[in-house]
C-alpha cells in the first residue's frame, strides 16, 4: 500500500489510532480526522510519522457536513486525494429507551451514521474519477445484534451495515469497495467508560472470554484496504471473538 493516502476519522484514539498505525505500517501516508482532543491527535501523528510516512490530523465534527467537505478538501491539498476512507468515529450515550432523549438519539446518529455518509459524499467523486478506492466503516456487534441500553447507538451501527451494502452496489462497477467491521467488545476509553457490571456481564458472552484490542480491529481493516481484498465488497467483518454466532 505504499504511497496510498489514507483518511481515518476519530484516528487520535483508541480503534481508530491502531487503524492508521497500522496502515501506516503498509506504506500508506494517512490523515487523522478527531472532534476535540488535539493532544491525541498530535500523539498519533507522531507516531505515525515515525513509522516513517506523511501523517497529518485535522479537526472536524464529522455530523456537519460543511465540516466534513472542509476537511477533505484540506487533506486532498496536504496529502493528495484520499485512496482509503475508514469511518471509525463514534459516540456512545447509553440510557434504556424509556428514559432516552430525542436529543440523545439524534446526537448518536448524527456522528456515527450521517458522519460516515458526510465523508462517503465527501470521498466518492474522487474515487469514482479514478474508478478506484477503499471505504471501510465501523459498526458494531450491536448493530446486529441490539443491546439493551443503545437503541441509538444500535440503529446508528445498524444503519452503517446498510449504509455500506447500498453504496457497495452503487460504485462496485467502479473498482470501488466498501465494506463493515464489526467489532464486539474492544479494549478502548469507550469501553473503560462504560458500567463496570454491564461490561462485565458483556464479556461473559464472549466465546473467547475475553475483550479484543484495537490492533485486532486495525488487522481487518488493513487486510480490506489491500488489494488481497480487491473482491470483497459489502460484507459485515465480525471482530467479535465469537460474541455473534
Ligand atoms: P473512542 O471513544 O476511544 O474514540 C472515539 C474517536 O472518535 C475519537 O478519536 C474521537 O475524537 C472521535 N470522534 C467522536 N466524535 C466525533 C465527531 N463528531 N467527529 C469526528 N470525530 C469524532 O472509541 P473507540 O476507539 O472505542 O471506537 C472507535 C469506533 O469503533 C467507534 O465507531 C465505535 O462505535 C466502534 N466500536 C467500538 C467498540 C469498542 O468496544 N470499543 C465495539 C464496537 C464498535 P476525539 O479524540 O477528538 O474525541
Amino acid at each position: 500500500m505504499k504511497g496510498k493516502i489514507a483518511l481515518v476519522t476519530g484516528g487520535s484514539r483508541g480503534i481508530g489510532r491502531a487503524i492508521a498505525l497500522k496502515l501506516a505500517e503498509a506504506g500508506c501516508d494517512v490523515a487523522v480526522l478527531y472532534a476535540g482532543r488535539r493532544d491525541a491527535a498530535e500523539e498519533t501523528v507522531q507516531q505515525l510519522q515515525g513509522l516513517g510516512v506523511r501523517a497529518i490530523c485535522v479537526q472536524c465534527d464529522v455530523s456537519d457536513e460543511n465540516q466534513a467537505a472542509a476537511a477533505f478538501k484540506q487533506v486532498s491539498d496536504e496529502l493528495g486525494l484520499p485512496d482509503i476512507l475508514v469511518n471509525n468515529a463514534g459516540i456512545v450515550r447509553d440510557c434504556l429507551a424509556m428514559r432516552m432523549s430525542a436529543e440523545n438519539f439524534r446526537a448518536v446518529l448524527d456522528t456515527n451514521l450521517t458522519g460516515a455518509f458526510n465523508m462517503i459524499h465527501a470521498c466518492l467523486p474522487g474515487f469514482l474519477r479514478r474508478r478506484s478506492g477503499r471505504i471501510i466503516n465501523i459498526s458494531s456487534v450491536s448493530g446486529m445484534m441490539g443491546n439493551p441500553g443503545q437503541a441509538n447507538y444500535a440503529s446508528s451501527k445498524a444503519g452503517l451495515i446498510g449504509l455500506t451494502k447500498t453504496i457497495a452496489r452503487e460504485v462496485a462497477s467502479r473498482g470501488i469497495t466498501v465494506n463493515a467491521v464489526a467489532p464486539g467488545f474492544i479494549e478502548t476509553d469507550m469501553t473503560r467508560s462504560m458500567n463496570e457490571a454491564a461490561l462485565n456481564a458483556g464479556v461473559k458472552q464472549v466465546p473467547m472470554g475475553r475483550m479484543g484490542r484495537p490492533e485486532d480491529v486495525a488487522n481487518a481493516v488493513r487486510f480490506l484496504a489491500s488489494d488481497e481484498a480487491s473482491y470483497i465488497t459489502g460484507c459485515v467483518l465480525k471482530v467479535d471473538g465469537g460474541m455473534y454466532i
